[in-house]
């Protein structure tokens, strides 16, 4: 499991911890207080999700230059499904 980089909220320290440590908590080495360790999401999340709305967005647009109405309803469900999907994953 990839290192977490922990941002100290007490003085803006910057650190990395063993991801096995994702949840627990960590002493800050810089001013030694605890700080809870919370991994977000992986860059290459945000990345898929972009480019799922980009891919439903370009599909909808297409559709909607011969069917306005049908092309508004792709993008609706299209957006919908990436929306869960970003949920659940
Ligand atoms: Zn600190």
């Amino acid at each position: 499991m990839a290192d977490i980089e922990v941002h100290c909220p007490h003085c803006e320290f910057l650190f990395d911890v063993p991801g096995s440590m994702n949840g627990g908590i960590a002493s800050c080495p810089d001013c030694e207080r605890t700080v809870p360790i919370k991994s977000g999401p992986e860059p290459i999340y945000w990345v898929m999700v972009g480019l799922g709305v980009f891919a439903v967005l370009a599909i909808s647009g297409g559709i909607a230059l011969a069917e306005p109405i049908a092309g508004l309803v792709v993008a609706i469900i299209g957006l919908g499904i990436v929306g869960l999907v970003a949920v659940c994953a």
